[in-house]
């Protein structure tokens, strides 16, 4: 079907671009939730396959110095040559990767034992944390300390890893250490893709830094423990979430990891822009196709509601057109008749009174004779803009029958009336004082005959306007030049209505 109205076009134009608009936002949203959804699931794996990596290696090195407070608990142990024994003490811990060197010390802290030197470097660790908490609580187990920098090695930042010594009557007789450059988790973070801006941490239970990418020395070591992620870390145990580093301030998806019997936390941490990146960028293509199809479719729309709606002014104007005799501007013979035909309707619905007046130009064929027909067609438009003019009300309608006879259709109208409204127009048109030379008055004239639905039944329109015909016949046949009402007898012996009263 054809969609004629200009503002359904236009709706159903917007309507359209709206749709489009959801689809492509719904699309949009969904996508932007599904790297959301692919980031945490890939920050949440690598933190838990860094947690096994390390919750392994860390087994591995209890159970070295394990070993070692196994072999100095042997009660051969110190017949033995200080090279013979060295093996014994230190050769299974050797099989402990990126485990550094082991340290055995008395109840004081100096080293009596060294993995790395026969006879042990001169040492005191009485100052350590790894000492001093072992010496201070028997329960300790594998403690992990803070980060230091060993006092006689390269400036290597490094924890140590400790398990206490205890006499036979469970006193305290020192520890065993082992050290741990934080190099190895440097190395654990250098292989993985964590994007552009991303982070990982490692930190201990208590917030101190052990680790981090990217890698700031001076970092190390320092505590993060109030910092607003740290702190939410700690009160709401969940494991993914955004916040701000506490670092670099940058807006990140943290994935936090506790290792499994270990006072360690780790955290991957996704660049919020590195997450929607690759979004962003798809999101501003479809935004942007999104929008040129919106534009294009109202810009569709609106073009094509233009011109339905030039279509329809043409159409009306052609309507009116159709209905107008060119050389009068008044109604022609079709639209008298749809008019007539209108009103007859409406009268007979409403028992209201209709009355025709029919109007024709006297001795027209002589003016055009003497004057010529171009000067007739001039006279004939001042004769019906004359008869227009009196056309007043918005029912009335003036009409040009035909030739030089014309119509008025004056609905709600009586007799009398109508006798009246012709009398005023026959007067009007004398008035003009169009020259004539071969009438009997010296201008043009017009004869008028009056019918109204008040004289009779009528059967339909046409009959009312044979009626008023007859009435104009009468006219014509009484003189010219004056009005005639319709009388029910016969045309040849009607009387003729002469309203004018002047006339001899
Ligand atoms: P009467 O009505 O008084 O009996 O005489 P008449 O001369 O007017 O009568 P008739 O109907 O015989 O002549 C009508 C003339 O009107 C004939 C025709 O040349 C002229 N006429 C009809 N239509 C037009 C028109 O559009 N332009 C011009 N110039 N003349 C027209
Ligand atoms: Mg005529
Ligand atoms: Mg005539």
């Amino acid at each position: 079907m054809m969609i004629r109205r200009p503002n359904a076009v236009l709706a159903i134009g917007i309507a359209l671009a709206a749709v489009l608009t959801l689809i492509a936002a719904w699309v949009m949203a969904q996508m932007r939730h599904d790297a959301l959804a692919s980031a945490r699931a890939s920050a949440s794996n690598m933190a838990l396959l860094f947690e096994r990596d390390t919750a392994r290696n860390f087994d591995v090195y209890n159970l070295s110095l394990q070993a070692v407070i196994d072999a100095i608990d042997d009660p051969r142990l110190a017949s033995l040559p200080p090279d013979i024994r060295q093996n014994v003490l230190f050769d299974r811990s050797a099989t402990a990767k990126n485990l550094g060197a082991i340290f055995v010390t008395n109840a004081v802290g100096d080293v009596v034992f060294d993995s790395r030197s026969v006879p042990p470097r001169s040492l005191n660790v009485a100052d350590r944390d790894y000492f001093i908490a072992q010496r201070d609580s028997p329960h300790v187990g594998l403690f992990l300390s803070h980060p230091f920098i060993p006092r006689d090695g390269p400036a290597n930042a490094t924890i140590g890893l400790s398990r206490r010594l205890s006499n036979p009557d469970g006193s305290f007789a020192g520890v065993v250490v082992g050290t741990m450059r934080l190099d190895y988790f440097r190395q654990l973070f250098s292989g993985v893709d964590i994007g552009t801006n991303g982070a990982l941490a490692l930190t201990l239970a208590d917030g101190t830094l052990l680790m981090r990418r990217p890698y700031v020395p001076d970092l190390i070591g320092k505590s993060v423990a109030e910092s607003a992620l740290f702190q939410r870390f700690q009160r709401s145990q969940a494991s993914g979430f955004f916040s701000l580093g506490p670092v670099d301030r940058v807006r990140r998806w943290f994935a936090l990891r506790r290792v499994e019997g270990y006072p360690l936390v780790f955290s991957v941490a996704v660049a919020a822009d590195d997450i929607y990146r690759e979004w962003r960028v798809r999101a501003w293509i479809i935004g942007t196709l999104t929008a040129v199809l919106d534009i294009s479719l109202i810009a569709l729309a609106l073009m094509f509601t233009r011109q339905l709606r030039q279509r329809g002014a043409v159409e009306a104007e052609l309507r009116a057109q159709a209905g107008t005799d060119a050389l009068t501007s008044l109604a022609n013979r079709r639209a008298f008749e749809t008019r007539a035909d209108h009103e007859w309707a409406r009268a007979r619905r409403s028992g209201s009174p209709l009355a025709l007046v029919l109007l024709d130009v006297d001795r027209f064929k002589l003016y055009n004779d003497r004057y010529g027909h171009l000067a007739g067609d001039d006279a004939l438009a001042a004769v019906a803009h004359a008869i227009g003019a009196h056309a007043r009300r918005a029912a009335d309608c003036a009409a040009r029958y035909g030739g030089e006879e014309f119509v008025l259709v004056l609905p709600d109208t009586g007799e009398a009336q109508a006798l009246a409204l012709a009398e005023k127009v026959r007067a009007a048109i004398e008035a003009l004082a169009l020259p004539h030379a071969d009438s009997p008055n010296g201008v043009l004239t017009v004869s008028v005959g009056v019918a109204c639905t008040t004289q009779s039944a009528f059967a339909d329109w046409r009959a009312l306007t044979d009626a008023a015909d007859a009435a104009l016949y009468t006219a014509k046949r009484w003189g010219r030049n004056r009005v005639a009402a319709w009388l029910p007898a016969t045309t040849d012996d009607a009387r003729g209505a002469d309203l004018r009263g002047r006339s001899g």
